[in-house]
């Protein structure tokens, strides 16, 4: 079976290596016809569960990965149903029922969305988690086969942390394709640091709330798998402010001519604000991840008011 997500181009953009003061290689998730590297692992795992018969796919990410979901759920023909929360957007719910999914509204926040959609699991459904299951994972660490193939290796590949599907996948990716030696900057943002916190205490903490305007990232608490992987692969944490990350993804409009959601503007501040972990390296890759859900002038709105 054909994967579901596309072959997304991978080149050194001299706009980026200039600020950074070296190489700097882009893979351009953000291409993903439903705006995310999300498919990946998304798409991946709809098609496991859709070989072992379900006739339904259930989520309750009212994001990248809901619309994932209800992407894949129209290319298999099987009926999607999302449960957000009444907090998303009005963009984010019409992203998702464009793709003809079904969306149930209930609750003030994910938390009630999710336990509503859980509850709603019948036998032949499958439940996508965003970010914790091995589908997921086995899915995006094909971004990194990708790359194996392009004949290029990166000294060091750049991507940003929500609840660690990525990087679980990306590092997963590294091992098959026996490049255990690149070392991972893994970014996130004030106020969703979750991992960088974790990493600090030495133990998975739960972060009281998310308080960066990167909803993408918003997991509170980060997934086992990439917690264990901190453990057992060379992997740095950079925290960068929101202020910051909108500032990458404004920049990254005039040097790629690109949007994409300060989820992904984190990684790309790796570059644009040359970080100190990035020094060692003469050639870095940023993955970038993308998003379907800002606007062009929802970064302006961002940019002009305090943050
Ligand atoms: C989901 C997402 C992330 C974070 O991915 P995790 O697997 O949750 O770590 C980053 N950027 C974008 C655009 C996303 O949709």
């Amino acid at each position: 079976m054909n994967p579901l997500h596309i072959e997304t181009p991978l080149f050194e953009s001299q706009a980026l290596s200039i600020q950074a003061g070296r190489s700097v290689w882009l893979k351009l998730e953000a291409l993903q016809p439903p705006g995310s590297f999300k498919i990946r692992g998304i798409g991946f795992a709809c098609q496991e569960y859709a070989r072992l018969g379900a006739t339904r796919f259930i989520s309750s990410s009212g994001g990248n990965a809901g619309i994932a979901v209800a992407y894949a759920g129209r290319y298999l023909a099987i009926p999607v149903v999302v449960v957000v929360p009444e907090t998303t957007t009005e963009r984010a719910k019409n992203l998702i029922q464009q793709e003809g999914a079904e969306i149930i509204v209930h609750g003030s926040s994910w938390q009630e969305a999710n336990a509503l959609a859980v509850s709603m699991v019948r036998e032949s459904d499958a439940f996508l988690h965003p970010f914790d299951h091995p589908f997921i994972w086995q899915g995006h660490a094909t971004m990194i086969d990708e790359i194996a193939h392009s004949g290029m290796k990166p000294d060091a590949i750049v991507l940003s942390v929500g609840g660690g599907g990525l990087l679980s996948g990306v590092v997963e990716g590294l091992h098959r394709n026996n490049w255990k030696d690149i070392p991972v900057i893994a970014v996130e943002t004030d106020g969703a640091d979750s991992f960088a916190k974790s990493v600090l205490a030495g133990h998975r903490i739960e972060l009281p709330a998310i308080t960066s305007l990167a909803t993408s990232l918003g997991a509170r608490q980060i997934c086992e798998r990439a917690f264990n992987w901190s453990k057992e692969h060379p992997i740095h944490n950079v925290v960068v402010s929101d202020r910051v990350a909108v500032s990458a993804c404004e920049r990254f409009v005039i040097d790629q001519r690109i949007v994409v959601e300060p989820a992904c503007g984190a990684a790309l501040a790796a570059a644009y604000e040359k970080v100190a972990e990035i020094e060692i390296f003469r050639s870095i890759l940023i993955i970038v991840c993308g998003g379907a859900a800002t606007s062009i002038e929802q970064l302006r709105q961002w940019s002009n008011i305090k943050i």
